[in-house]
């Protein structure tokens, strides 16, 4: 039995003697199949070919978890260091020993999350490589489990992932598509991570949500409100994408950019 992973989104999938016939998460309309066709991967060929897990510091108690070359779909994973645990959240769709060995120096892994089912990775793996650390899956992301285990946690609404550290369900690029506050962020000026949940801009001081980033669909202006109901009264001045980050006044910056996208969306905008 193998564990195979998608060489596109680089999502794990349930052990299997041989790799499913196709990956869900790339059929779907928000993500895309390359021309040459479906094809797998699994951990032993990725370390093959070279593939390891890089950990670095962004700021203090917030690590940077990813792999060199890029793998999948390619986010930059969060290590969250908190007193009541760390929180992994969006981790790649490889580990290795060496990398493994390092977050066990940060503190090891007490929680796992992901805005949406694309930046799950290899999370069953970590979960089990570090002490079974529950995998929180939004109730309305259910569908999209690749590889179901005891350790999946699904939730609805708001969850605390771990003493002070809350995780919202905002909608919009998925049904359970959400958010993680961390008060504590940026020596207490707090952070929003939010995976695909906002997007930043590729200028870097603007934000965006879109139903398929890849295939450029976008959102109606009602869960573009939605999602600035529930992040508006949150506390942040940096807000961390799977991609990017706004470094200050990121609160002001979403309200700014997510009513700019409404304007547009709803035609009132000039062309
Ligand atoms: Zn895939
Ligand atoms: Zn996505």
């Amino acid at each position: 039995m193998t564990i195979f992973s998608c060489s596109t989104c680089a999502i794990e999938h349930a052990q299997a003697p041989k790799p499913p016939e196709s990956c869900a998460i790339c059929e779907d309309e928000r993500q895309w199949v390359p021309a040459s066709g479906q094809s797998w991967t699994t951990r032993d060929e990725l370390e093959n070919q070279g593939y390891a897990l890089n950990v670095h510091a962004l700021e203090t108690d917030l690590y940077a978890v990813t792999t060199t070359p890029k793998l999948g779909i390619g986010q930059r994973g969060l290590l969250v260091r908190t007193p009541g645990g760390n929180l992994l959240f969006e981790p790649p769709g490889f580990i290795d020993a060496a990398g493994a060995r390092r977050i066990d120096e940060l503190g090891g892994v007490a929680a796992i999350a992901s805005s949406h089912p694309h930046l799950t990775g290899s999370s069953i793996q970590y979960s089990h490589r570090f002490g079974h650390a529950p995998v929180y899956v939004a109730k309305a992301d259910e569908q999209w489990i690749r590889r179901p285990d005891p350790v999946i946690e699904l939730w609805d609404g708001k969850a605390e992932l771990l003493p002070g550290l809350w995780m919202y369900q905002c909608g919009g690029h998925f049904a359970g598509s959400s958010v993680v506050h961390w008060p504590a962020g940026q020596d207490g000026a707090g952070v929003l991570i939010t995976g695909d949940t906002i997007a930043v801009g590729g200028d870097a001081k603007s934000a965006n949500a879109m139903r398929s980033y890849v295939n450029n669909i976008p959102l109606p202006a009602r869960a573009i409100e939605r999602i600035l109901d529930i992040v508006t009264p949150l506390e942040f001045s940096r807000l961390y994408s799977a991609f990017g980050v706004l470094r200050e006044d990121a609160h002001a910056t979403v309200q700014r950019s997510l009513r700019r996208y409404i304007s547009w969306v709803e035609g009132r905008m000039p062309e």
